[in-house]
């Protein structure tokens, strides 16, 4: 397993917050830029660390710096879209939709085997045209060989996450499991600075070792609840009346912009988008369905 580097607080780092949080309040601490991470290393400090540190009030001030600086960080690496919040909640869960009520009108987009040459490409052109954000479940030899088009969906916004290495669909011992998954996460690291935690099995199979794996691992196992079944090639209309018809709030819909030919998807996808636009949908990527999934849950718990 590699190392955290998102949460390593060097002693030289502590050092730096220490003498800043003595002079700063919160609320003066909020805008600060990721770039002050730098200020650790100037020679301001004029305490040694074992002084500061045994201070519970200083102590206490440090770990607001952090929180306070952890979150801006978080905010900032959201939007370039390289960090994806998943709720505790749903860590080792298996979702198929969000279900939310009427007044959550939002629906996310999946696409699964890629990247794949032609199709990925297009599917993005088509998703920042419309502006519209989703989530890509990409196979790690896929990735491996077409790093740009992983690099190009996180660029451009939208979630990437875990489809395995091979997209095999027969038995997996925990090894083997591990090797499928692991490695694919670790290229999508490599590739994008993403850490995902979303996981998908080839074919949706729920038992055969993977999803078990990564439900240990405490990814999120995510299913669909509408089924484009655009592997069949039919015709553009039929597969946008088959999702369209499977769809409510909080629903997540499976299409495919690799793994054979995707004509129809790419052709589909526009009537589908400008459908759920007059249908007074709007997109959401996986990550941020899971949210609203928690806070939605959150406020129906507090009426009870
Ligand atoms: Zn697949």
């Amino acid at each position: 397993m590699e190392k955290n580097k998102f949460f390593a607080w060097p002693q030289s780092i502590l050092i730096g917050l220490a003498a800043l949080g003595g002079t700063l309040s919160l609320s003066w601490i909020m805008p600060i830029k990721p770039s002050l991470f730098e200020l650790g290393s100037t020679n301001a400090v004029d305490a040694s660390p074992e002084k500061l540190l045994a201070k519970p009030q200083t102590q206490k001030q440090i770990e607001y710096f952090k929180l306070a600086m952890l979150a801006t960080w978080q905010k900032e690496a959201r939007g370039k879209g390289l960090y994806h919040t998943v709720p505790k909640t749903f860590f080792g869960k298996t979702i198929n939709s969000a279900k939310l009520s009427s007044e959550h009108k939002v629906i996310a987009l999946t696409f699964d085997d890629g990247p794949w040459p032609g199709y990925t490409a297009q599917i993005l052109d088509i998703l920042k045209k419309n502006q519209v954000k989703g989530t890509f479940f990409v196979v790690g030899q896929m990735l491996q060989t077409y790093p740009h088009l992983g690099k190009r969906i996180v660029d451009e916004g939208h979630t990437i996450a875990n489809h395995t290495w091979h997209h095999w669909y027969h038995y997996f011992n925990k090894q083997a499991a591990a090797f499928e998954i692991d490695r694919t996460s670790n290229l999508i690291y490599e590739t994008t600075g993403v850490k995902t935690t979303l996981f998908r099995p080839p074919g949706g199979k729920l038992h055969n070792g993977l999803a078990a794996y990564a439900r240990s691992k405490n990814y999120t196992v995510v299913m669909w609840s509408a089924d484009s079944i655009d592997y069949k090639r039919q015709s553009p209309s039929t597969l946008i009346d088959r999702v369209m018809g499977q769809s409510t709030p909080g629903g997540i819909v499976l299409m495919h912009d690799g793994g054979g030919n995707r004509s129809n998807t790419v052709a589909a996808l526009p009537t589908m988008i400008k459908k759920y636009q007059e249908q007074g949908y709007r997109f959401v990527t996986i990550p941020e369905l899971l949210e609203l999934k928690e806070k939605h849950q959150q406020v129906a718990s507090t009426k009870k």
